[in-house]
């Protein structure tokens, strides 16, 4: 409420899982105690207050190299996405989840869950089995969603490449504190610094968390990229 006036509020960041889609690769349910069947009314589900919801999907699941499994997966997890939605269609709207390891696939699986599916954005992890987000192989995504006029939204896995190291150990749970917003940071400055967001500069991309810890050192990135061009 601000001056007595109720101002209403979308929250961008919610996690699910489809079981049905989580087990054509046999990936476990993280959280099963908070399975629900159907959504049951106006005010369960998001357990957040917002007005609407969007649900972010989480990549690794849907990392597959086999194309097969992840056309299965993702068509299942999408469609099953739609009919949640449409369950409620005043409290929650979804992103779409693509298999953007094989960008080719990604675009029409992105074009159905728009089009189609009416789903109404594109949830990424903060890499895509090791490769970034800049990557010119993922140029005809970022096309495709420019076109469509989506949001993406942007949510990291962590930076499991500084694990072996052992340097997040310890208390903290350092690999999530610190490793999911530096893995954010470091897809946000490629995508700036490949030149990926002058090439398709209506993109329009929600990073999690805050964005990482790029907005507090935009300065840093911009005084780097002048002495160091
Ligand atoms: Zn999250």
């Amino acid at each position: 409420m601000i001056n007595g006036k109720r101002v209403k509020t979308v929250d961008v960041h919610a996690h699910c899982i489809v079981p049905e889609a989580a087990a054509v690769i046999n990936h476990p349910l993280e959280a099963p105690g908070l399975f629900v069947e159907q959504p049951a009314g106006p005010h369960r589900g998001d357990g957040r207050g917002g007005d609407r919801c969007r649900g972010a999907q989480h990549q690794p699941l849907l990392v597959s190299r086999n194309a097969t499994p992840a056309a299965e997966l993702i068509k299942i997890q999408n469609e099953k996405l739609a009919e949640f939605c449409a369950a409620t269609p005043d409290r929650f709207v979804a992103f779409a989840t693509v298999a953007l390891q094989h960008p080719d696939l990604a675009v029409e699986q992105l074009q159905y869950a728009i089009k189609t599916l009416e789903l109404r954005g594109l949830s990424v992890g903060g890499s895509v089995a090791g490769q970034e987000l800049a990557d010119p192989k993922f140029h005809p995504v970022w096309a495709k969603a420019e076109e469509l006029g989506i949001l993406i939204f942007m949510h990291p896995l962590g930076t499991r490449e500084l694990e072996p190291s052992g340097r997040l150990k310890g208390s903290g749970l350092l690999t999530n504190t610190i490793g999911n917003p530096l893995e954010t940071t470091i897809a946000l400055s490629h995508l700036i610094f490949e030149g990926t967001l002058d090439r398709f500069p209506g993109l329009k991309i929600c990073a999690a968390h805050g964005g990482g810890f790029l907005p507090s050192y935009a300065n840093r990135s911009d005084a780097v990229i002048t002495t160091f061009p």
